[in-house]
Parts: C-alpha cells; sequence; structure tokens
C-alpha cells in the first residue's frame, strides 16, 4: 500500500507542538487517510496541522486522540508527518487532537534535562562531549567521549550534578528560535539527512548553550524540577554512558526505592544501612549450612548403601526413592554402591535410584553390570512414570515430572525379577 500524499501540510519543524509545548488539544482537518489498514492494522492519518510530536530528535513520539479515536504512533517522513489509528478518519472532517499529557510532559522533562546535563558537562571544567543520547521508557543516557583520553571522575559527575541542579532551581527561561532553512550549507550536521528545507529550529538555554533541535521543550529550567545521576557503563572501549532521570521520574524512582527498602527492611529485620551486611552475613550461614548438608547426606548414604545391598540379596534388584534427595546425592549412592563392588558381584542386578518430591519430579538413575537389563528397567519405567525421559549406557539417567507413578512402577519392576 503505497503511502497517502498530502502536500498542503504544515511541514515538520512549523508544527503547533513545536510552536507550543504546552498547548494540549487543538482543532484542524484531516486531508488524508489511508483506504484500508496495514499488516499491522493501522490507518495512516494525514493532518493539516498536529499537536502530537512526530518522534525525532531522540524524543519519542507522542500518543493521543483524534476526537474519540486513539493514536498510537506518531511518524516523520521527510516533512510530513504521519499518525497511525487503529480507525480510519474521513477526509475533510474537522477534528479534535488532544496530547497524552503525562507522557509528553515526561519527555519534555527528559530533553531538555538532556540538554542541559550535556551543556554542562561540555564546557569548562569538564570538557566531556556528548556524541549521543536514548530516551529510555524508565531511564535516559547521554554517551560521553573521553577528554584527553580521561573519562569523568565520580567527583567530576557529583559537582555536575550539583551544578546543575542549583541551574534547575534558579529557574532560567528557554527560547527556541526558529529560522527557514533556506540554504543548504547553513544545514546543522545535526538534522536528519531527509530532513530538507522546513525550518531549522535551535533550543536556547541563555548563557550556557544553543542547539538545533526539533524536539518540545520546557519553558525554564525550573520545570524540570531536579535532575538525579544513575549508574555509568563503558561502551565502545572509550566512552562513557551515563544515566540520569529528570523530574517526575525522580520522584518516581524515590517512590520504588523506598518500597523496595520497606520490604528488604521487614525480611531482613533491620534498616537499610544494614542490609548489606545482614545479606553476607546470610550468605556465609547458607554456605556454612550447604556444607553440613553434604556431610550428613555422605553419612546418610554409607548407611543406604546397606540397605541396597539387603535389597539386592533378597530381591535380586534394589529401588530407592527420597523425596530430599538431588542428582548430587543420588549420584553418590551410586558410587559407593561400585566402591563395594555391589554390582560386580550380581551381574544381573540393577539399582534404581530417583529423587524429588511426589508433585515435582526429579531426577534419576538406573545402574547395573548388564546393558541389557538397565535397558529394560529402564523400558519399564517409563511405561509407568509420567514424563520421564532419560538415556545412556550402563548407567541410564533421566528426568521425571512426578513420582506419582512410583508404586506400580516397583511393582512393573518387581514382575522382571520374578518372570
Ligand atoms: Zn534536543
Amino acid at each position: 500500500m503505497s503511502p497517502v500524499q498530502a502536500p498542503d501540510q504544515v511541514p515538520v519543524g512549523a508544527l503547533a507542538c513545536q510552536k507550543d509545548t504546552f498547548l494540549k488539544s487543538f482543532t484542524t482537518q484531516c486531508i488524508g487517510c489511508s483506504e484500508k489498514p496495514d499488516k499491522k492494522g493501522f490507518y495512516e492519518v494525514l493532518l493539516f496541522d498536529t499537536v502530537l510530536f512526530p518522534e525525532g530528535g531522540g524524543q519519542p513520539f507522542d500518543t493521543g486522540y483524534i476526537d474519540d479515536v486513539q493514536v498510537y504512533n506518531v511518524q516523520r517522513r521527510g516533512l510530513q508527518h504521519v499518525h497511525f489509528t487503529k480507525q480510519p478518519i474521513a477526509v475533510n472532517k474537522q477534528v479534535t487532537l488532544t496530547v497524552d499529557w503525562d507522557r509528553r510532559f515526561d519527555h519534555v522533562q527528559q530533553h531538555t534535562g538532556q540538554h542541559l546535563l550535556s551543556a554542562v558537562l561540555e564546557q569548562e571544567p569538564y570538557k566531556f562531549e556528548t556524541v549521543g543520547w536514548n530516551l529510555g521508557e524508565k531511564l535516559c543516557y547521554v554517551e560521553l567521549k573521553p577528554n584527553e583520553g580521561k573519562l569523568p571522575t565520580e567527583e567530576q559527575l557529583q559537582t555536575a550534578e550539583q551544578k546543575i541542579n542549583t541551574m534547575i532551581a534558579a529557574g532560567s527561561p528557554i527560547i527556541t528560535h526558529a529560522e527557514c532553512n533556506a540554504a543548504d550549507e547553513n544545514r546543522p550536521d545535526s538534522l536528519p539527512s531527509d530532513y530538507r528545507g522546513g525550518v531549522i529550529r535551535t533550543i536556547e538555554i541563555p548563557g550556557l548553550d544553543k542547539n538545533p533541535c526539533c524536539g518540545t521543550h520546557a519553558k525554564d529550567l525550573a520545570q524540570l524540577q531536579s535532575i538525579k545521576f544513575l549508574h555509568t557503563e563503558k561502551i565502545r572501549s572509550n566512552n562513557l554512558r551515563l544515566f540520569f532521570v529528570v523530574g517526575r521520574r525522580v520522584l518516581d524512582l524515590l517512590d520504588s526505592s523506598y518500597k523496595t527498602c520497606k520490604t528488604l527492611t521487614g525480611l531482613l529485620s533491620c534498616g537499610p544501612e544494614d542490609f548489606a551486611l545482614q545479606v553476607t552475613r546470610l550468605q556465609n550461614l547458607q554456605r556454612a549450612q550447604a556444607k553440613t548438608i553434604k556431610r550428613l547426606m555422605a553419612e546418610l548414604a554409607s548407611h543406604a548403601v546397606t540397605e541396597l545391598t539387603e535389597q539386592i540379596n533378597k530381591s535380586g534388584y534394589a529401588m530407592v526413592h527420597r523425596e530430599d534427595a538431588d542428582m548430587d546425592y543420588l549420584s553418590l549412592l551410586g558410587s559407593l554402591a561400585k566402591e563395594q563392588k555391589l554390582l560386580e558381584e550380581n551381574d544381573k542386578a540393577v539399582i534404581v535410584l530417583a529423587g524429588g518430591e511426589q508433585s515435582a519430579g526429579g531426577p534419576i538413575i538406573v545402574l547395573g553390570a548388564n546393558d541389557e537389563k538397565v535397558k529394560k528397567t529402564a523400558q519399564t519405567l517409563t511405561q509407568h512414570l509420567d514424563g520421564l525421559k532419560g538415556g545412556g549406557k550402563g548407567r541410564w539417567q533421566g528426568k521425571c515430572k512426578t513420582w506419582k507413578g512410583w508404586e506400580n512402577a516397583k511393582d512393573a519392576v518387581a514382575a522382571l525379577y520374578t518372570a
């Protein structure tokens, strides 16, 4: 399907949302709509002008409504803007657009915050150039280039964060300049290659920064509320990603961190200042207990071998299931049986060892000196144990989904030896 054409649209660069970030609702005309939805079910709607920002300059698209029809996405194509809906809009119809304001204002805070952050870090005494940025769903980051081979230190980031927050509190105004993009030689390098003609917009933080940008920005720095630097990540061997959040996201992050702390305070019976100490204590305790369990299981296995010997002497085979046994225990028991030459002396005998709770299933091994006997026993088990899968010669090893059929399996194996 070819995209609808509309030569008379207000071009991207001079959109109502770019002229006035705070215009939340707006009446315009529908001048084009695809006849059928695309493969994903979306109609492409062209409006004369829009208050829904089309994705660009690192800022995600807005969502909102055309009358009561939901807009899922807005994209730029050259100088055109396209709205994506799941219902068609009648061409020539006067429509009222509304923007999802919470989403938009969040983007405004992050985007203007990024301009401020990059401007401060680019200047004395820091001199770290921003080579890219990302406005993510939860976190944002800027990618910084090293200055004379050096990346910012923790202390530098701390002072920069303080400086930016002081500037936010001072609340200086932000000015947007819009100029016709007449001559190609005046094009800023940062413009997308398919953006020709139209309007070049420049965002100015007076006394600090002037940057070409198509985004929707705050009217003054006070609207950013605050900025918080988070972790850093090395990228492309030399660069550094600095993660950050601005405005409402700072409070959202504080809220979720606070709730996590509250839950952990209850679970660990101590305040956040002792979390690390308490977790270390628990880890040490767990390691010590694992050692004790290993030692006790070894002792238990030596007794269990006696039981295996008695079963083999009595019936010609042995079958043991323990709810608390894991593969380590079964293997240990198997090697003890081997050490005591249980199977060498009884070359027709098999040993079946299984572990795990009845409803959860678990590992199983079948041992024997006679391959045929092992194979036949494993086949019999597979018929009676739900979801049992495994393989191997001499030592057959598998996993079962439930031990509900264990008693039946025992009877079937017994029948092999009485037949
Ligand atoms: Zn920008």
